[in-house]
């Protein structure tokens, strides 16, 4: 089951558009594991979408709200498929770097113009990332296993969303399955180690 969900702000990033394409498709994966997401994501789209139609100089017309639901089809609850980008099974074709003990990365889209990345991180179990923040948002969902931080505990099909001001140091679960997670991130790595700071120009992060 799934317990945590992008902010509702986030949601209408994504609708409206306005997210970088890393950060869509960790949504993307998260919408096709959460019906309820996707469907919010689908409403709130045609709503803009029917809103912009309505959009004149002048202020709406009386009548105008109900025309736009009018014109929304809510009649029919099925939520098409969003295509899931990343696999779990597709994980092995690529290249993993390791960037410590127990801990794998794979890169997936380097950095872009928005300064946006997409990466696969890969944690054994019960290993524990060094403490560190990030200079803009970090969008991550997890793919397999489970892992915990010091704001919940997130399994598949979980999103974790945090920004500058988030300083964590998230752990894999003692379970037996190796951790994965699909993580998008805009900026920098903000870290106090030492050992990270040695690694971080090494993997670009
Ligand atoms: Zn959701």
């Amino acid at each position: 089951m799934i317990r945590h969900h992008p902010s509702e702000a986030t949601l209408l990033a994504y609708a409206a558009g306005r997210l970088p394409e890393p950060h869509r498709i960790v949504l993307r994966t998260h919408f096709a594991l959460c019906p309820a997401c996707a469907q919010t994501v689908r409403l709130a789209t045609e709503i803009g979408g029917a809103l912009l139609d309505e959009a004149t100089p002048a202020a709406l017309s009386a009548g105008s709200l109900a025309r736009t639901l009018d014109r929304l089809d809510l009649r029919d609850p099925a939520v098409p498929a969003a295509p899931v980008p990343v696999t779990v099974a597709a994980l092995a074709t690529g290249r993993w770097r390791w960037i410590g003990p127990g801990l794998r990365m794979m890169s997936l889209r380097p950095r872009d113009a928005h300064d946006a990345r997409l990466d696969l991180i890969r944690v054994a179990p019960g290993m524990e990332l060094p403490s560190h923040g990030h200079t803009g948002t970090e969008l991550t969902c997890v793919l397999q296993g489970a892992f915990r931080d010091e704001t919940g505990v997130y399994a598949v099909g979980d999103v974790a969303e945090g920004d500058d001001t988030l300083e964590h140091r998230p752990a894999a679960m003692p379970t037996d399955e190796t951790c994965v997670c699909l993580i998008a991130t805009t900026g920098r790595l903000r870290a106090q180690s030492w050992l990270v700071r040695l690694i971080q120009p090494l993997i670009g992060v």
